[in-house]
């Protein structure tokens, strides 16, 4: 089982994440005012990131289900301390939850160590946030992510069921945060208390702190409410950009960002 999970998992998730990538695409095209021609550009410019980081993503990947794979294997890590290890509650449910905060945790860092920001602020100058948003990533950051996701898992002895399940869930929270489609007040509160909606990681690319210091959560909303670093923002106050990159012609250069 172990085998087909780590043989399939990387194609069936880049298969989900392209195919929702392209309905969620369509779909904004459709319910805003923006044209065509000037999507696909904004999108062109994305995807210059994503060719450039998805060789990193696919070997990191592997390297990530192999690490899971062996520290199951070995029975390595904080979860074997744990009483009832066996037990899917903690193996798939605690680890699924601490594997979350620890990519709050890796968010926060990426905002607030000068050296490592200068790779993920490339993310947030990006001034129309939409789907394909979701892969505007320096590729260093593409491996600074996956070596952090490295250390949780061997940290954690995250199971591999549950690396493979949180990268298809992450991915898909991941796609559904950037989309231009906010969701109505009432379901964004509701939702919102547990997840991040739209509507949440928008206010976390606004153009000023402290607001693009907020909002840090992957999956769950209530690791900000814990931490303080809850912000909720209306749609007319949101700003997408960075207030120290805010030349539109330079962040649309993806080669002059990457260097
Ligand atoms: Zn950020
Ligand atoms: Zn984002």
């Amino acid at each position: 089982m172990s085998d087909f999970l780590l043989a399939h998992a990387g194609l069936a998730e880049a298969g989900l994440f392209a195919a929702v990538l392209a309905v969620l695409w369509v779909m904004e095209l459709r319910v805003s005012a923006v044209r065509a021609g000037a999507k696909l550009r904004h999108t062109l410019v994305n995807a210059v990131f994503m060719s450039a980081a998805l060789p990193v993503q696919a070997v990191m990947t592997m390297a990530c289900l192999a690490a899971a794979g062996f520290v199951t294997a070995r029975h390595v890590g904080l979860l074997y301390l744990l009483p009832g290890a066996d037990s899917a509650w903690v193996r798939i449910g605690l680890m699924f939850v601490v594997l979350d905060l620890l990519d709050y945790v890796y968010h926060a860092i990426m905002h607030n160590v000068p050296f490592l920001w200068r790779f993920h602020l490339v993310h947030h100058t990006d001034q129309t946030v939409d789907v394909s948003t979701t892969f505007r990533e320096h590729p260093g950051e593409t491996a600074i992510r996956n070596g952090f996701a490295l250390l949780w898992i061997v940290l954690c002895g995250a199971p591999l069921e549950v690396v493979i399940l949180r990268q298809a869930v992450a991915a898909a929270a991941n796609i559904a945060s950037h989309t231009s489609m906010r969701l109505p007040p009432g379901p964004a509160r509701v939702l919102g208390w547990l997840f991040v909606t739209p509507n949440l990681h928008h206010a976390h690319h606004h153009f000023q702190l402290p607001a693009t210091n907020c909002n840090y959560g992957d999956v769950f909303s209530v690791w900000d409410r814990l931490f303080g670093t809850y912000v909720e923002m209306p749609a007319a106050e949101v700003v997408f950009g960075l207030d120290t990159h805010m030349d539109a012609a330079s962040v649309a250069r993806a080669e002059r960002l990457l260097i």
